[in-house]
């Protein structure tokens, strides 16, 4: 006998990407920015802690919501924080899914979207992607039940995006909102912000931890109708993001030299990583994020994985029943790339 809830019990938990504790380590596995963020986000935080940390933090962080609702060209009420955009996809997930109700998602995506599914007692409906990672008509169809579904675009493991018009599209098809998680939009070249006014059925979710550099900080928000924010903050943590996280957020968000500056960096070293994959005989997809996928039709690369690792250099393994197996690789500094591409070549040697 078992004092959980059922679908608790019959759950597999979600399992983060390796975060190895001694620093030898090359890590290219968990897509984090390989810079140091923005040089105001450690003043902010040290001016937060001058000004004490016995108080509770602002509950609807007001801060952060205003200087992103500028940047975003919408009211605040627009805004809803998180603690990182796990938190939102939670809050999201908590307050339009209930038990046996559907949420639908393409297949292979981000892992978190099951996990969020099965903890909620919903159906967890996975639409495969099309060989080119695009979405055909049956991501649309049979939606009995359908309460929400989620597309990660620029969509992990493959970088690959669905383009703003075809996002568009599929609301108007579907039965419910749409939440486009935007986890890499600051290294694309389109995204969906835009039709969060336009549309009522899409809502936008983005995060600090890719491109701002602050993973560890955890931070992240949704931006989407007020009317639904009032009732998504109904379902969140009274105080879901600290008064550290919240002043390194605000201070990073305002620094949009050094975003424009890192991503510039990033998408460089992205493309050169891109090409010499692909002159190593490895299938790259166009990325948009800060990652690539790489797939190879003979290669066993479970085993490339492995080699690497033990050449303390990290990358993410991806095998997909069904599906695909491949490496997805964070781009990071030049010299993690070159030490990487060195690796590899002589491994496919
Ligand atoms: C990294 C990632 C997130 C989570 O970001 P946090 O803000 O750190 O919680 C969300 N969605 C996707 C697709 C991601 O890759």
């Amino acid at each position: 006998m078992s004092y959980f809830r059922d679908n608790v019990e019959a759950m597999e938990g979600y399992q983060p990407g390796e975060q190895p504790r001694v620093a030898k380590f090359i890590k290219l596995n968990t897509n984090e920015n390989p810079y140091a963020p923005s040089g105001a986000v450690a003043r902010a935080i040290e001016t937060a802690v001058t000004q004490g940390l016995a108080r509770y933090p602002d509950p609807s962080a007001e801060a952060f919501r205003q200087r992103a609702a500028q940047l975003h060209g919408v009211e605040p009420n627009w805004i809803l924080c998180g603690n990182g955009s796990d938190d939102i996809l939670t809050i999201v997930t908590r307050a339009l899914v209930g038990e046996g109700e559907r949420m639908r998602m393409p297949y292979p995506t981000y892992v978190l979207y099951e996990t969020l599914a099965n903890i909620q007692g919903a159906i967890y409906d996975p639409i495969p992607y099309e060989q080119d990672w695009s979405l055909g008509d049956s991501f649309t169809s049979g939606t009995d039940g359908l309460k929400l579904a989620v597309i990660a675009s620029p969509n992990s493991p493959s970088g690959t995006v669905i383009e703003p018009a075809k996002i568009a599209e599929i609301a108007d098809r579907l039965p419910c909102p749409l939440l486009v998680d935007e986890a890499y939009a600051d290294f694309a070249s389109s995204d969906c912000l835009s039709l969060v006014a336009e549309n009522e059925k899409i809502m936008v979710s983005r995060t600090m931890s890719k491109g701002y550099a602050l993973a560890g900080i955890r931070f992240g928000y949704l931006v989407a109708r007020p009317e639904l924010i009032e009732q998504f903050a109904k379902v969140k943590d009274s105080y879901n993001c600290n008064a550290l996280a919240i002043a390194a957020a605000t201070a990073a968000i305002d620094d949009a030299a050094w975003l424009a500056e890192t991503r510039g960096k990033i998408l460089a070293t992205r493309d050169r990583l891109t090409g010499r994959l692909r002159e190593m005989g490895l299938a790259v997809t166009d990325s948009q994020a800060n990652f690539v996928w790489a797939t190879h039709p003979e290669i066993d690369l479970g085993t490339i994985y492995n080699d690497l690792k033990a050449l303390q250099i990290l990358v993410r393994y991806m095998g997909y029943p069904g599906w695909n197996e491949g490496l997805r690789i964070t781009v990071g500094t030049d010299d993690q790339v070159d030490a990487l591409l060195t690796a590899m070549t002589a491994l496919l040697a």
